[in-house]
């Protein structure tokens, strides 16, 4: 988007009119769910074109990366498909040209008060039941001066959080620098003047560099709070997902990180229905969930990806005891982000606030991710937030995903 409005095309994002004469969809391929949505929408605008509301259709991204030949024939209405790696190609279609010198300058489709920031592209894991390296190729990190560039130009631009994320940020660096370098990378954020928080998204278990957790501790400006997605509990499962690492190993992990950190929100995500995955196995996980209480947890079904590795197993769980084990987990997850969410009643904390919804404010607290996490909700008939504002909050409610409060120093309307 930075590149064609410095093309001087008029751009936006998600249009709700639908109206504009080109339509450029970006799309995902990882799972079936995934996928499913981005056909989806292709087909809804291969519609609008033949109804002549739309000129042309481009389709870019990870599904079109992946099955390129087979959406050529398939859905044959699209004026041009495009991979992974194809941004100029994509930009010429586009009448505008590619400028390497507007590196890590964007137009931001987020709230303006934060921003996503990727730090590296690709991935060089070998997980047996992912797709995303056939996708987006090897791991390739981004220098540290580049992100500081990036991160200047988005503070400039009023941006106050940024979430850093990456296929895989424990590996950062190592392509690079010979070294994981993710502590570098926020000891260098942290500096950038306008920044105030920095969030930490999708971090691989095995190998995690663990000073990234003194850093963490150290500077307030990195928020205690790590996503670190670890799919499994079982040690033969985890084999079998080629996660390099054990039931034994993770557990110190995680203790590792509350010893360090004690007050980390940790997030994770796990699948279920596995090829092997058997009813011993998804107890132990059920115990693991139960035992170790994260802050904030999702659940996938496993889809089955040809071309992975886990694509020559038997896709042996049915798919309604999968979704079945999906909401089982959740339910457990529910109750203890509940019972984490009512020790919070009567504290005080610093919050961000991202939008008004009705007649409420919707912010955040630093232990909280846009979109996935808890929302923290103000009465807007009673109190005044400026959106994209910290302000002190009192928790005065909280239900299992929302926490409910009002500033500690009151701004009565
Ligand atoms: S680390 Fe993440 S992106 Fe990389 S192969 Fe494993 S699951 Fe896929």
């Amino acid at each position: 988007m930075g590149q064609l409005r410095a093309s001087n095309k008029d751009v936006v994002h998600e249009d709700e009119n639908d109206d504009g004469n080109i339509v450029v969809i970006n799309t995902c391929g990882f799972i079936g769910k995934a996928k499913e949505e981005s056909i989806n929408t292709i087909l809804h605008y291969v519609d609008k074109k033949e109804a002549g509301m739309v000129d042309k259709v481009f389709v870019t991204g990870c599904l079109s990366e992946r099955y390129k030949p087979d959406l050529e024939k398939e859905i044959s209405d699209v004026d041009q498909y495009f991979g992974t790696h194809d941004l100029p190609n994509l930009l010429k279609a586009l009448e505008a040209d590619y400028k390497h010198e507007l590196l890590g300058e964007r137009v931001t489709t987020t709230p303006r008060h934060y921003a996503y920031l990727k730090i590296a592209e690709g991935c060089d894991r070998p997980c047996s039941f992912c797709a995303i390296p056939l996708m987006r190729g090897g791991h390739i990190s981004t220098p540290i001066e580049d992100i500081v560039k990036e991160a200047g130009h988005l503070a400039k631009n009023g941006v106050k959080e940024l979430i850093l994320i990456a296929q895989d940020l424990t590996y950062y660096g190592l392509d690079l620098y010979k070294k994981r370098a993710l502590a570098d990378l926020l000891k260098a954020l942290v500096k950038v003047e306008g920044i105030e928080w920095i969030r930490l998204h999708y971090a691989f278990p095995t190998g995690f560099p663990l000073d990234v957790l003194e850093v963490m501790k150290k500077e307030p400006k990195v928020c205690n709070y790590l996503d670190i997605p670890l799919q499994h509990i079982n040690t033969e499962l985890l084999k079998s997902m080629r996660r390099g690492t054990s039931a034994e190993k993770t557990i110190e992990l995680i203790g590792k990180f509350r010893a360090s950190v004690p007050d980390m929100a940790i997030r994770t995500t796990f699948i279920v229905g596995y090829p092997g995955e058997t009813e011993e196995s998804f107890e132990e996980l059920k115990e693991f969930v139960k035992a170790t209480q994260f802050e904030r947890m999702g659940c996938f079904a496993y889809s089955h990806e040809e071309n992975t590795h886990a694509y020559h197993l038997e896709d042996d769980v049915p798919e309604e005891v999968k979704n079945k084990r999906v909401a089982e987990l959740m339910e457990i997850q529910g109750q203890i982000s509940f019972d984490l969410n009512q020790e919070k009643v009567g504290d005080v904390f610093r919050c961000i606030f991202d939008r008004k919804e009705g007649n409420f404010f919707i912010g955040r607290t630093e232990f909280d991710s846009p979109d996935v996490d808890n929302n923290v909700i103000v009465d807007a008939s009673k109190f005044y937030i400026q959106i994209g504002q910290f302000i002190d909050i009192k928790i005065t409610e909280a239900t299992d995903f929302d926490l409910y409060g009002e500033p500690a120093k009151a701004m009565i309307q």
